[in-house]
């Protein structure tokens, strides 16, 4: 039997992976054409020539499906700009799953919210519709929905609670660009979706994002709160002017994108469907193969959720298997083998480090509840997840994941012993 890496043994893959980001030729072109462009701020001078920002913005809400786009400077801003456009502030309550990214649960604090954690499904690791039901008060106002990983969160479901409890739904689609749901991309089913761009999600500018709805007087407000206030002109725009114009009547902050994100995500966006294609078939074999393993358990879409966006690539051990070997030892092991950062998922929330509402003391004093949410505990402590630029590599490489994964399980004896 082949001595494992992390005990010494010569690592079953050393050849390297694709990098992420990536940069082309086409990629330094966007930004050159930026750096001679003269305008490099959304908020700068008119040259006669469209915004990357606005050329962004046009293409990205045509292909998610809806009417309006805005960039803005962070996924976490868009949440903000989602949660504020909706009017949701003190008193409020906001439905989130108990497994994601921290920034969920803090743009509901910022806005002076109660972020309601609950409970995951345990095939797709989205929030579990049945316990959304379950923590409806009167002061719920908002559902936030979380496409997690390579998963869909059951949108039908969540869609219809919300409407018929009239609550607004926002989209958390950080991880899901290019996702579909019957046909229909995400986020084109929430009342606002909300994207990030940042350096490890599957379109990226290094920092950014993007809030996108369908419905005129969302857009409206979502783009004036994202430019202190201001829109882009509807009348001549002048050279050496301004096209931005100053509205009354609405408190905006400035959460704009330079110019050379945008052109970044142009940029990205013409690559996003053949990567997605290119990661879904590797998932694909990975889920075939290591299914038959019998000690992994890769997760399980909706029916509904039929084109697949992988930001991680998610398996599961079987408990019996993480209760020899924590996940933790699991994962460090496949790390030696493949020469790749192997890890696990976020904590969930409830005992997140990150996630210290106490600590917001300029803010209303928010008794956030940290449930039990044992679904998210017991999933969180078995999954095994790989970055997606992994699943751009060539067929040889993806067949390494699965001896590497072999290579582990023929040493869980080793790995159980004395670290
Ligand atoms: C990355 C991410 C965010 C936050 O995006 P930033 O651009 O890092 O602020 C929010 N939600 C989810 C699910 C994410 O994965």
């Amino acid at each position: 039997m082949a001595k494992l890496a992390i005990l010494g043994g010569v690592p079953v893959w050393s050849g390297g992976w694709p990098a992420w980001p990536e940069t082309r030729p086409e990629t330094l072109d966007h930004l050159r054409a930026v750096l001679d462009s003269g305008r490099w701020a959304v908020s700068g001078a008119w040259t006669g020539q469209e915004t990357w920002d606005r050329r962004f913005n046009a293409r990205f809400a045509d292909y998610v499906g809806v009417g309006h786009c805005f960039t803005v400077d962070h996924g976490s801003s868009a949440l903000l700009a989602a949660l504020l456009a909706l009017d949701i502030g003190p008193g409020d309550e906001v439905i989130v799953p108990g497994l994601t990214w921290v920034a969920c649960a803090s743009a509901v604090l910022r806005v002076g919210a109660v972020p309601v954690l609950v409970d995951i499904d345990a095939d797709t690791l989205c929030i579990d519709p049945v316990a959304i039901e379950a923590a409806l008060t009167e002061r719920t106002r908002c559902i936030l929905v979380v496409h997690l990983y390579s998963c869909m969160a059951d949108i039908d479901r969540v869609g219809a609670i919300a409407e018929r409890r009239g609550l607004a739904v926002i989209e958390d689609c950080a991880q899901a660009h290019g996702a579909e749901w019957r046909g229909r991309r995400a986020g084109s089913f929430g009342h606002i979706a909300a994207f990030s761009m940042q350096q490890g999600k599957v379109l990226t500018s290094g920092e950014g994002g993007a809030v996108l709805t369908d419905e005129p007087a969302l857009a409206d407000r979502l783009e004036r709160l994202r430019t202190d206030g201001r829109r882009y002109g509807a009348g001549v725009r002048r050279p050496g002017r301004p096209d931005l114009e100053e509205i009354a009547g609405l408190q905006g902050v400035n959460l704009c994108l330079s110019e050379f994100q945008a052109a970044l995500l142009c940029d990205g966006l013409d690559r996003l469907d053949a990567q997605t294609e290119a990661r879904a078939l590797s998932a694909a074999w990975l889920d075939r193969t290591l299914r038959t393993r019998g000690w992994i358990e890769p997760t399980l879409p909706y029916p509904g959720n039929d084109r697949r966006a992988y930001y991680h690539y998610a398996v599961r051990v079987i408990p019996a298997v993480a209760r020899r070997v924590p996940v933790v030892r699991l994962c460090a092991a496949l790390t030696a083998e493949l020469g790749i950062w192997v890890h696990g998922p976020y904590p969930p929330l409830p005992r997140h480090p990150l996630f210290a509402p106490d600590t917001l003391t300029a803010l209303p004093r928010i008794a956030a509840a940290r449930p039990d949410l044992p679904v998210a505990e017991d999933q969180s402590a078995r999954t095994i997840l790989l970055h997606h630029a992994v699943l751009l590599a060539d067929d040889i490489q993806i067949a390494r994941i699965a001896d590497a994964f072999d290579k582990v399980f023929d040493n869980l004896a080793a790995l159980a012993g004395p670290a």
